[in-house]
């Protein structure tokens, strides 16, 4: 069976057109699935009784389980946990900023990249998500709380450009002028830098900010960190990362995650400067969260306060990472990690 929430209108118009429905038909449904996060076709009640039905039994509507979810005192973030049709489980989380409420989705249910710190890969990768399914964190969170979401960043688990073709579907449907129409300038792709992938969304013609997983000032520190660093050395990232700024005129932003003992000294500070400059690029530096399955301690946010103002004595532009939802932490993929391994012993 077709699945209808990741067509885009264009298809869905030319399926209906075929069925001999009128095409104005299809821009109902769209709007139904996107623009008002329709969970059912029951729902669509400017729909005839048959059309539903036979929507029903032509196309599936992916819509996601809420199986938990995990609400900050401090600052109302909220951390989700949701359940996919096929019973994978996979976390989201929405937070409140200034400039408005922003989601956090996973890309993949697991991931296969082996960062050293990250919770999200320590069981591999279990699949890809549907671009349904990426849109469903953000819709479903969008009925949960009423609120009104203006950003997203793809930043949950998995690695968005290891699910290249579903998450280019996923952004052009959520920013599709009849959906929910979010600005594509305020969607944040992050990759530990898979060197294609990064030379491929530069031509997509998409103003979408790039984030770059760092985290290492040289190829050899990089590859005890994160294993994709054997396969693409620092050069050809940071070329490719350039390139993308020509392209898009989007300035890219550096994701350094602090470890401390292993990249946070005032000798790394400096390298990063180095490394970075001349650049029209922004580090974001993150106080590693530590996972109870690795060793990794976090730099001290007076530490991290130091490394900062190094940055920013050579020029470069950085801030620390505010940390949200201090009262439910965990670090990213612990929740479902959590959750799966507790019910794997009940
Ligand atoms: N695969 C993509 C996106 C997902 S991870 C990527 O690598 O960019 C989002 C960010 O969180 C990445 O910068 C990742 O390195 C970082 N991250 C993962 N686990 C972390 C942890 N325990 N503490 C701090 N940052 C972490």
């Amino acid at each position: 069976m077709k699945e209808i929430r990741s067509m885009t209108l264009q298809e869905l118009t030319h399926d209906l057109v075929e069925e001999g429905e009128k095409q104005f038909r299809a821009k109902q449904i769209f709007a139904w699935l996107h623009a008002r996060q329709a969970k059912s076709f029951d729902e669509m009640s400017d729909l005839s009784l048959a059309l539903r039905e036979k929507l029903k039994e032509t196309y599936e509507l992916v819509t996601l389980e809420q199986i938990q979810v995990l609400v900050s005192a401090l600052d109302g973030t909220r951390k989700y946990l949701f359940r996919l049709p096929d019973g994978h489980l996979i976390e989201s989380v929405f937070m409140k900023y200034r400039h408005g409420n922003s989601v956090c989705v996973s890309s993949q249910a697991g991931c296969r990249m082996g960062c050293r710190f990250c919770a999200s890969t320590l069981d591999g990768l279990a699949r890809n998500l549907l671009p349904s399914e990426i849109l469903e964190q953000v819709y479903q969170i969008v009925r949960d709380t009423g609120e009104k979401i203006s950003n997203v960043v793809i930043m949950g688990s998995g690695e968005p450009m290891d699910n290249y073709e579903n998450v280019l579907r996923f952004i052009r449907l959520l920013t599709d002028e009849k959906g929910y129409h979010m600005s594509q300038r305020n969607i944040t792709l992050s990759t530990c830098g898979i060197v294609p992938g990064i030379r491929r969304l530069s031509e997509e013609g998409l103003p979408v900010t790039l984030a770059l997983s760092l985290h290492a000032v040289s190829d050899e520190e990089r590859r005890q960190l994160m294993p994709v660093a054997r396969k693409y050395p620092l050069q050809e990232v940071l070329a490719a990362c350039d390139a993308y700024f020509e392209k898009t005129g989007r300035r890219v932003s550096f994701e350094y995650s602090l470890v401390k003992g292993v990249n946070d000294s005032g000798e790394h500070a400096r390298r990063l400067a180095v490394l970075l400059k001349g650049k029209n690029c922004h580090v974001n530096l993150i106080p590693v969260n530590p996972i109870k399955e690795r060793l990794f301690q976090s730099t001290s946010r007076a530490e991290a306060a130091n490394f900062q103002l190094t940055l920013e004595k050579y020029g470069i532009n950085a801030t620390i990472r505010r940390e949200m939802g201090r009262d439910i932490q965990g670090a990213c993929g612990q929740l479902r990690r959590d959750y799966a391994g507790a019910s794997l012993s009940l």
